[in-house]
């Protein structure tokens, strides 16, 4: 398998951002509107077993900075066995009536093995998930994350690829075998037949190919105007990373290559 250099510990930790940041006038209207009312919640959910571990009580993330060390911690719970399983409750349940508020959202593949809710241990409102094979883009794809971030102001965008990806492993094999993938497969094929590694064969351009997309998409989503707008203005990052099957690890796709430590900063 091949070796990750960023797959080592802490490997989406951020350095430490101040304490309290300023929060922003969409986050300040969520309060008035009483959706924040629930959001310390998540306290009474966890097992006696997972209550060294449980998050912090406390409102979700604002920032990109604190999205993505929650997004952190909740890898480290699931990969240690020590999830919290937050949001879960009676009360969130009857709290998500009131209006959603996910702190990051996660554009995925669909792959039954990389569930963003589980491998981030999140639960109701915490995340929004977009997914498709390869987690390639289309319009569909586009208009759900710019209703996350621009109607909803979620301030996190994660890329997130995965280990073993089959629609990733489709491209390659019909670029190899020069046959059309059937039907719509076809489609998702294409989309990632431009970022296809030519210097590794087998197994590992797969697997270079999977980080290639990753980072290929990634920069798709940064060059969206509305977007980018939001990155400038510092109310949104926009990140790559991988999800490794056999760690359970997330860990940041860095723009120019596999990153060997965390960026400094949220990715922006
Ligand atoms: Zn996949």
């Amino acid at each position: 398998m091949t070796k990750h250099p960023g797959d080592g510990p802490a490997a989406l930790s951020v350095p430490a951002p101040p304490r309290s940041s300023p929060r922003g006038r969409r986050a300040l209207l969520r309060a008035a509107l009483g959706g924040t009312a629930a959001l310390g919640a998540g306290a009474v959910l966890a097992p006696a077993a997972a209550v060294a571990a449980a998050r912090p009580v406390g409102p979700r993330p604002t920032t990109p900075a604190a999205a993505l060390r929650e997004l952190a911690r909740g890898n480290g719970r699931w990969r240690s066995k020590h999830q919290a399983h937050p949001h879960e409750s009676a009360a969130d349940r009857v709290a998500a009536l009131s209006g959603q508020h996910p702190f990051a959202l996660v554009l995925g593949c669909v792959d039954s093995r990389v569930p963003p809710e589980l491998v981030f241990d999140q639960g109701l409102g915490d995340l929004m998930t977009v997914r498709s094979a390869g987690q390639v883009l289309d319009e569909a794809v586009l208009g759900s994350i710019a209703y996350g971030v621009l109607e909803l102001g979620i301030p996190l965008v994660m890329v997130l690829g995965h280990q073993s990806c089959g629609a990733v492993a489709a491209a390659v094999a019909a670029e190899e075998s020069g046959e059309r993938p059937p039907a719509h497969i076809d489609y998702i094929a294409e989309r990632i037949r431009p970022v296809i590694d030519r210097g590794h064969t087998g197994p590992a351009r797969v697997d270079t190919t999977i980080t290639a997309n990753v980072r290929h998409v990634r920069g798709l989503l940064a060059a969206e105007p509305d977007l980018r707008a939001r990155v400038a203005a510092g109310r949104l990052a926009i990140v790559g990373a991988r999800y490794e099957l056999g760690s359970q690890r997330v860990h940041r796709v860095a723009r120019g290559g596999v990153s060997a430590r965390p960026a400094a900063g949220t990715g922006r």
